[in-house]
């Protein structure tokens, strides 16, 4: 039941992963070359060669399965690419390498506790490779048959005669089987295999053409069964799926439909208990392989002291992900408590990290972040115009900067000009205000905002 709903998961999750374009959408990869030095500007990504190159090492662990249990900091000034680097190691991830991306103060949700949302979290960045063995048959159609409904809408039955080793047998043909069997136009004579796993049907040829026998003369004399051992051949087929769609699956409350909405709850201890028996069963049977993913916990300085110190036991743990954290903070307040360390981690934790500086970027290479993403948007800037976008990039932030490319390339638009020009990019800076002009309009109008609490420091960030 467990493997035959992960199927279906895996379909899903193929489905969904058709991405708009994002803060991050132009990253590919951690652009590193064959032995892992990180190449100046590549798949997306520029500069930063020091980090990118600690996270292809990080890449190598996690391949070689060498990681689990490990925890890695990014930890760097805002827009920085921390984040950025993060989606480039998911992208150069095995696709069945899970990789769970969430921002630290996620797991203050109503839903469930915050525990149950890390447990939830880790589980989801741990994979199961389950290896099944699939029976394919092979044989020659005596006769199909398939009923289309009346009416002409609803779903269609059918059912199969197949002689396979002289022995007939009837399937009856799944709504998958029926496309199959209209795909290939399958008939009587033809000699088909079926996956019994899939119900994917499989057309081979008219039986006359593959199995004839032949006189001395060369003469066609009778058709010959094919020998027993090739009409059943044995085939290994591989599902990945996450613990925490086998604990969801498994769950009695939910079914595995929560998996769609995301509206999991809290699952029992004891499910995910019988589900690590279950998985250290197959283990030893040779079943199933854990695959340890990444798990991306951003703003790592949202979670309190109850949240690092589960995590600094699930580290522990033997089927523990890669954890990576990100944090732009330096020495502040752990939350939870009166206590300041470095980046709000507690020293404990600090120390079982490797910790991955990232550094601010020069000139250059914020230019070079910015053509790449007017690419991304499908924005044409002439070369003044990302000139004085770049200076804008050097005194503001980078995600500042790259939020008036959208709004320029519109302004723009609206003119129909095809690039955009110097004046584009100046109308949305004065239209659209960055952090520090925002702050001082704030001072400079304090009096007239409504709840006014003007003399307390502005943007208390924690
Ligand atoms: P914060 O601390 O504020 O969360 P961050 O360090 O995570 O910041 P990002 O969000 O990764 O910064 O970077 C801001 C924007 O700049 C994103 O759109 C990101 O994709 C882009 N960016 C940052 N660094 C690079 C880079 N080296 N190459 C290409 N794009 C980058």
């Amino acid at each position: 039941m467990a493997v035959a709903a992960a199927a279906k998961v895996q379909e899903v999750r193929e489905i969904t992963r058709i991405e708009r374009i994002g803060a991050h959408s132009h990253i590919r990869g951690l652009g590193l070359d064959d032995s892992l030095e990180a190449r100046h500007v590549s798949q997306g990504m520029v500069g930063q060669v020091a980090a990118r190159r600690a996270a292809g090492i990080v890449l190598q662990m996690v391949r070689d399965g060498r990681i689990a249990g490990r925890a890695v900091l990014l930890a760097g000034q805002p827009g920085t690419g921390k984040t950025a680097i993060a989606t480039g190691l998911a992208h150069a991830l095995g696709y069945d390498t899970p990789f769970t991306s969430m921002a630290g103060s996620e797991i203050y949700s109503l839903e469930m506790s915050k525990t149950e949302a890390l447990t939830q979290a880790i589980r989801k960045s741990i994979g199961v490779r389950i290896k099944e063995e699939s029976e394919i048959i092979e044989g020659e159609v005596v006769e199909v048959q398939i009923e289309r409904p009346a009416t002409g809408v609803g779903t269609k039955v059918g059912k199969l005669i197949l002689k396979s080793t002289d022995m007939e047998t009837v399937y009856d043909l799944g709504g998958k089987m029926i496309d199959s069997i209209l795909k290939e136009k399958v008939q009587s004579g033809d000699v088909i295999t079926i996956d019994k796993a899939t119900g994917k049907i499989s057309r081979l040829g008219r039986s006359f053409t593959r199995a004839r026998d032949y006189d001395a003369t060369g003469q066609q004399t009778r058709f010959v069964q094919c020998p027993e051992g090739e009409l059943q051949k044995r085939k290994e087929v591989v599902h990945t799926v996450t613990l925490h769609e086998i604990d969801v699956i498994n769950s009695r409350t939910h079914g595995f439909l929560a998996l769609f909405s995301g509206d999991t709850g809290e699952i029992k201890p004891e499910v995910r208990e019988q589900i690590n028996g279950k998985v250290a069963e197959w283990r030893e049977e040779g079943k199933a392989e854990i695959i340890p993913g990444v798990l991306f916990i951003d703003e790592v300085h949202m979670l309190d002291i109850e949240c690092f110190s589960y995590l600094n036991r699930a580290l522990e743990n033997e089927m523990s992900p890669i954890v990576i954290m990100a944090t732009n903070r330096g020495i502040t307040r752990i939350r939870g408590t009166n206590y300041h360390s470095p980046h709000g981690i507690p020293l404990d934790l600090l120390d079982r990290m490797i910790i991955v500086p990232t550094v601010p970027y020069d000139e250059k290479e914020l230019k070079e972040i910015l053509s790449i993403r007017c690419e991304e948007e499908d924005v044409q800037l002439e070369d003044k115009a990302l000139e004085i976008l770049t200076k804008i990039c050097t005194e503001t932030s980078l995600r500042y900067a790259i939020q008036l490319i959208t709004t320029s390339g519109l302004i723009a638009r609206k003119r129909k000009a095809p690039e955009v020009g110097i004046e584009d990019v100046k109308k949305a800076y004065m239209l659209f205000y960055d952090e520090s002009r925002s702050i001082q309009y704030l001072t400079d109008y304090q009096k007239q905002f409504m709840f006014d609490q003007g003399d307390e420091t502005v943007a208390s960030m924690d």
